[in-house]
């Protein structure tokens, strides 16, 4: 094993920190036991870094970024700086997005599965959601985020007129098909994707593309395609008839958030967002791991949060960043026996604080231990 792995740490906003310093303790650890050797970086994003230097992601930030093999993000963003309009690109507006161009970090990987202990904390019945195991496949890099031209004019009425554009060009679409093909490979063999191909022309490129991208390279994964309107009712209605759900920058974002109510709550959820395909032990170097929740700030401040998005995060780290998936099988296994246990965070309707499921969850890390 090649390193030692240079990973920079930003903690973002609110809940960002919080549930960053339960990630890098996860971190510190499995590292020691799987004998990983690592180096660690802190600084600021978001918010934090406008309120201290004037700008969401400095120049510095960013460079030590592409020097990283992984960056750890909290969560950026929050009441006070939401409404802050710098003249320019996008970039310049939100840190992360800036890091996520910085590093072309274009396939996003979403877990999503039904933890046992949490059945009965879903809305939904037991027998719909329990063994249901879904990965979100978004792409992160193209799309109407960053189409351009995009802004806002006054018309000649008096009206005022927003506008972005949603645009994918075909390598957009043929690498990011690839990522989720392989994906499924690793998985159930079935990649279901989605579009709006009946309104868009990008959504008639993206079915196109993924339809030519699957039938040439890749005819041992069964492919679907579904409207994305009709999808969202789908997901919801049957999650276990799913595997790998492919979709386009925004799509993927709306799904992400409503394949959470499988885990149990939206704090229960990594990522991990990546500059390549992910292959089975071959370190991918530059990605960016992330709880999907934003920043809470209804919650910060109150050593609540929910950690374990954060912390699964740190498991993908393992898993994609150094090739090491057994630690992140481990991590896994130590989150499920702290569930079992009944320590839940407030989220999931317990009482535990961010400080309690950490120290559980690293309890349970210890081999031959557990709560
Ligand atoms: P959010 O995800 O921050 O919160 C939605 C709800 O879920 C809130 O009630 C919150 O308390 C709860 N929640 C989220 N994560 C939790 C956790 N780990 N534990 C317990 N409860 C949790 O979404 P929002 O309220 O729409 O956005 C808040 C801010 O976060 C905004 O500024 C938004 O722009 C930003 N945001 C950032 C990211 C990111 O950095 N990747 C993603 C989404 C939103």
């Amino acid at each position: 094993m090649s390193g030692p792995f240079k990973i920079l740490a930003l903690g973002g906003d609110h809940i960002g920190p919080e549930v960053v310093t339960s990630g890098l303790e996860v971190l510190r650890h499995t590292a020691a036991q799987f004998d990983v050797p690592i180096e660690i970086e802190e600084d600021l994003l978001g918010g934090v870094s406008w309120d201290a230097h004037g700008t969401f992601c400095t120049d510095g930030v960013a460079a030590k970024a592409r020097a990283a093999d992984a960056v750890l993000v909290g969560a950026v963003g929050g009441p006070k700086w939401d409404s802050i309009r710098v003249d320019g690109p996008i970039t310049e507006t939100d840190g992360l997005t800036r890091l996520r161009i910085e590093l072309d970090v274009f396939n996003a990987l979403r877990p999503a599965r039904s933890w046992k202990p949490l059945l009965s904390r879903t809305p939904y019945r037991k027998d719909v959601v329990d063994g249901a195991d879904l990965l979100v496949v978004r792409e992160n890099a193209g799309g109407i985020y960053y189409g351009e031209p995009r802004g806002r004019e006054v018309l000649p009425d008096g009206q005022t007129r927003a506008f972005e554009i949603s645009e994918y060009r075909t390598h957009e679409v043929e690498r990011i098909a690839r990522c989720a093909f392989e994906a499924a490979r690793g998985r159930r063999n079935h990649v279901t994707s989605l579009d709006k191909s009946n309104v868009m022309e990008s959504g008639r490129l993206w079915r196109e593309t993924v339809d030519r991208i699957g039938r040439e390279e890749f005819p041992d994964v069964k492919l679907d395609h579904l409207l994305m309107d009709y999808a969202l009712y789908a997901v919801a209605r049957a999650p276990r008839n799913f595997d790998v759900l492919l979709a386009d920058n925004l799509f993927g974002d709306l799904m992400s958030d409503l394949v959470a109510v499988v885990s149990g709550s939206l704090g229960m959820l990594p990522s991990a967002t990546l500059p390549a395909v992910a292959q089975a032990d071959r370190p991918v170097k530059g990605g960016i791991y992330e709880p999907t929740h934003g920043s809470a700030p209804d919650i910060s401040g109150q050593g609540i949060a929910n950690p374990i998005g954060a912390i699964l995060s740190v498991g993908m780290m393992f898993e994609y960043g150094f090739g090491v998936a057994p630690a992140a099988r481990s991590i896994e296994q130590a989150v499920e026996r702290v569930l079992l246990a009944g320590l839940l965070p407030l989220d999931l309707g317990g009482n535990a604080s961010t400080a309690q499921i950490t120290h559980a969850v690293l309890l349970n890390l210890q081999p031959n231990s557990s709560l």
